[in-house]
């Protein structure tokens, strides 16, 4: 099949890139290297069934595809709020144009959705019909509310013009080719632990997150893209949660560091509790995840070591 995926060059991207042409797809990458790179693609573009395009999803585009896979979006933090307006205008223009696409070449188009569409959430944990609990006007909004009305979008071009959708909501991943000055907490605490610098945790780290390898996630992407299944949201994420002061702590100790862990101010609405409710995932995809915690936190800290090692790591966090 020929896939088109937006965002290709970026963490995930780069991984279900890989994983779709092992597969023995015809891989189109879509991407503006905002927050992806050239790096994470470098193994794939001797392939003759892989192309990049450099490419803004917010201005339109004609090819042919048979799949879209729509990530492209910056996913930090730091790096979503650094052109907030250009964060929206990727999610709600960018996803138009992906969908005028699989509307025009009949292709089905999965929608990368997030955990931040249940904002600060009141529920706990978090299942897809829990409709969540979002500052509209806050410093995460143009990422929250933008990805909102993706998933809006999607199904009102689903309704109104029976396009084949679906939309996975990703809760917190991580592995190799994360950014090294990507901000996320992930990145952040390995290249401050292997560089021996303070662990920055912010506010007093008793906020939860849940954190999932990049190989289950793309997994999971894979299965949902397949026939036969539903256009209504799915989480995929790995619910075993963490504190963040916990997650510093286990850092430390499998990075063998002497970082001290220092305190620092919480960005606001940062969320106070996050995990999955992966019933759905269960039930409709025969989806688990695989990689524990230790086991996917000790690939990371090595790629980073590899990075730190081979003078890749001259960018600041
Ligand atoms: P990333 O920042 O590494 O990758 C995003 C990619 O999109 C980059 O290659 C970037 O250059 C590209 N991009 C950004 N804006 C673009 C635009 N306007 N046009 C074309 N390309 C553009 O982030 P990631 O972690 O790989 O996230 C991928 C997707 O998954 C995003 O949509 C994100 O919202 C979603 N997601 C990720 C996580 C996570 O924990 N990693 C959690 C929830 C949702
Ligand atoms: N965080 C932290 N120190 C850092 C980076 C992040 O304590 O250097 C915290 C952040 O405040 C949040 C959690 O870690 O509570 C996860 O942050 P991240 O940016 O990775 O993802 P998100 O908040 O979008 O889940």
């Amino acid at each position: 099949m020929r896939v088109l995926v937006t965002g290709g060059a970026g963490f995930i991207g780069s991984h279900l890139c890989e994983r779709l042409i092992q597969d023995g797809h015809d891989v189109l990458c879509l991407d503006n290297l905002f927050t992806g790179s050239k790096r994470n693609i470098d193994q794939l573009l001797d392939s003759h069934r892989f192309e990049l395009i450099r490419h803004d999803i917010i201005e339109p585009i004609l090819l042919e595809t048979d799949r879209i896979f729509n990530l492209a979006c910056p996913a930090s933090p730091v790096h979503y709020q650094y052109n907030p307006v250009k964060t929206i205008k990727t999610n709600v223009m960018g996803t138009i144009n992906m969908l005028g696409l699989a509307k025009r070449v009949k292709a089905r188009i999965l929608q990368a959705s997030t955990s931040e569409v249940y904002g600060d959430p009141l529920v706990h944990p978090q299942c897809e019909n829990y409709w969540g609990n979002v500052n509209p006007i806050g410093i995460r909004s143009c990422y929250d509310e933008g990805k909102r009305v993706a998933e809006t979008l999607m199904m009102d071009y689903h309704r109104q013009n029976g396009v084949d959708i679906r939309i996975v909501r990703i809760f917190n991943t991580y592995g190799p080719r994360m950014a090294l000055n990507d901000g996320r907490v992930v990145s952040n605490f390995i290249v401050q632990a292997l560089r021996g610098e303070d662990i920055t945790v912010y506010g007093d780290g008793q906020q939860t997150r849940s954190f999932c390898y990049v190989d289950d996630l793309v997994e999971g992407l894979i299965l949902l893209m397949k026939d036969g299944n539903c256009a209504e949201p799915v989480n995929i994420g790995n619910p075993a949660e963490t504190s963040i002061l916990e997650f510093a702590t286990r850092i430390i100790d499998l990075t063998g560091s002497s970082s001290r862990i220092v305190f620092m101010d919480l960005p606001s609405d940062d969320p106070r509790q996050r995990q999955p409710d992966i019933t759905q995932a269960r039930r409709m995809l025969g989806w688990n995840p695989r990689v524990d915690v230790e086991t996917g936190l000790k690939k990371t800290i090595e790629y980073f070591e590899r990075i730190l090692n081979t003078g890749r790591g001259d960018l600041d966090i």
